[in-house]
């Protein structure tokens, strides 16, 4: 049909109607990926099922009862790795193994700041992840404040030496699409590096989170490279709001800020994995979880043992079910999220070689509160497959936006940017940067009927992704030229 186009009629003007006819034709041979109508039957009760599950309170409760704060590289850390994997033989799991994951190890001991001038108040602060400690004692120094991360920039460096630099970076929303989350960890990841190289003796920040508590907000931050790491510490949000106001007086600020803390080492944990084999004779596999890690001053209760729970418990759910999937179902219970990435990116090399066979992944790693959209980052062919997911999925009330990307989740962003589909199920995270990183992170915080609304949303994806007749695109350098776009 080409053929008798081009000789039929040699016009230029037919020639772009000739190029289309062409990407046509080679997009139909590639043949769409599909959910078959029995796994869609299925999904109905897995739904169901999901609705009354009572493992992933278990799991959380269990966590943070038995464990408590996660914090990287501590005695915590590997005695959360013990848990986990006998967790998941106790589940049943057909395979559960760990691989190891080696990071610089941070300690914190102790924090306290106060504001010596204009007036002498305390204030309440926490060292954020990678801080270097302060001299014993504590350093007193003037604070400069400024008013973003660009000023700081811009700022003259003769102006800093010794000094406290102070961003005052907004009060974060408290919005369900968590949107100003980045540009607040913007300021907490860059902030001390650049206040570092333009010799600064210390960073504060306003805590990232939308609460009105004195319990400040901890989070990672990252010196680059060759540049000396200097104490950094977020204020609580009221703390940073009296900061604000003794700024207001016009009279010079300065703060005593004594931390001890730091890096000591390094040390090597692992990621738990555990699997759901499927009936299928490939090595094809559906990637889920979350990071068995956590900040230290809470128990790590929404950040991310529900993470864990979610996925483990649909995994779980789906084990249960009298035919296994065609494909299997591989839990990932991630080391070091927090301080770096250090579990996802552990794994994305250690199976990169393996991305085909990476399906898809999705990880929940935002909560427990209920997710209320899904969107993805698949190969063309593959969106209807998604679309009948998403259809499964709408009693439950997640919504659908088929033009935003889905990287699969924080710790998959690693092995997403090497080639594997994602699926993003958004929760509600508008109650979550309320305790996020701070010592209100704890188990009252998780809604038992919410999580259990993840439980059924991550059941039936997971299941229908698992059974896709087709794939959704995986492979070596797949996703590039989405993933430059944003
Ligand atoms: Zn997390």
């Amino acid at each position: 049909m080409i053929d008798r186009l081009f000789h039929g009629n040699p016009s230029m003007r037919l020639l772009p109607l000739a190029f289309a006819l062409f990407a046509t034709t080679t997009f139909a041979a590639d043949t769409p990926t599909t959910i078959p109508a029995a796994a869609l039957e299925n999904a109905v009760q897995l739904r169901e099922r999901g609705l009354a599950d009572t493992l992933a309170w278990d799991i959380t409760e269990g966590l943070t009862t038995e464990i408590g704060p996660r914090l990287a590289g501590s005695p915590a850390d590997a005695a959360s790795v013990e848990w986990m994997v006998a967790k998941f033989k106790a589940l049943g799991f057909d395979k559960v193994w760990t691989e190891p994951v080696t990071y610089p190890k941070w300690v914190r001991r102790s924090e306290s700041a106060a504001l010596v001038a204009p007036f002498a108040q305390p204030l309440y602060v926490t060292a954020l992840g990678n801080s270097a400690g302060t001299p014993a004692g504590g350093l007193t120094a003037e604070v400069v404040r400024f008013e973003s991360l660009d000023a700081l920039e811009a700022a003259d460096a003769a102006t800093l030496k010794g000094r406290i630099v102070y961003v005052a970076n907004p009060r974060m929303r408290a919005l369900v699409t968590g949107e100003d989350y980045g540009k607040g960890s913007r300021v907490r990841t860059r902030g001390p590096s650049l206040a570092s190289q333009k010799g600064a003796a210390a960073f504060l920040l306003r805590s990232v989170g939308s609460d009105n508590n004195r319990t400040p907000h901890t989070g990672v931050t990252t010196f680059a490279e060759g540049v000396q790491a200097i104490p950094a510490a977020a204020l609580s949000n009221p703390d940073a709001d009296l900061l604000e106001a003794a700024f207001k007086r016009g009279k010079p600020v300065s703060v005593r800020l004594a931390l001890d803390c730091g890096t000591e080492g390094t040390y090597t944990g692992a990621n738990v994995i555990a699997e759901i084999t499927g009936h299928g004779k490939g090595k094809d596999y559906v990637l889920t979880g979350g990071h068995l890690d956590s900040w230290d001053l809470g128990t790590g209760a929404i950040d991310d043992a529900s993470g864990v729970a979610i996925t483990t418990a649909a995994a779980h759910l789906v084990g249960q079910l009298p035919k296994r999937p065609k494909r299997s179902i591989r839990v990932v219970a991630f080391a070091n999220e927090e301080a770096g990435l250090f579990g996802g990116k552990a794994y994305a090399e250690t199976h990169r070689k393996d991305i085909a066979h990476t399906i898809l992944g999705a990880e929940s790693d935002a909560g427990a509160d209920r997710i209320v959209k899904l969107t993805a980052t698949v190969k063309p062919s593959a969106r209807g497959a998604i679309d009948a997911i998403a259809k499964a999925l709408e009693p439950l009330g997640v919504a659908y936006d088929a033009a935003a990307p889905g990287s699969g989740g924080s710790d998959l962003s690693a092995i997403h940017a090497v080639g594997m589909a994602g699926l993003s199920l958004h929760q509600d995270t508008s109650r979550y940067f309320e305790w996020h990183h701070t010592a209100n992170d704890t188990l009252d915080k998780v809604d038992p009927e919410q999580l259990r609304q993840n439980v059924a949303v991550y059941a039936v994806a997971l299941y229908l992704a698992a059974e896709a007749e087709g794939d959704f695109g995986s492979k070596p350098g797949a996703f590039a030229k989405e993933l430059g776009a944003h």
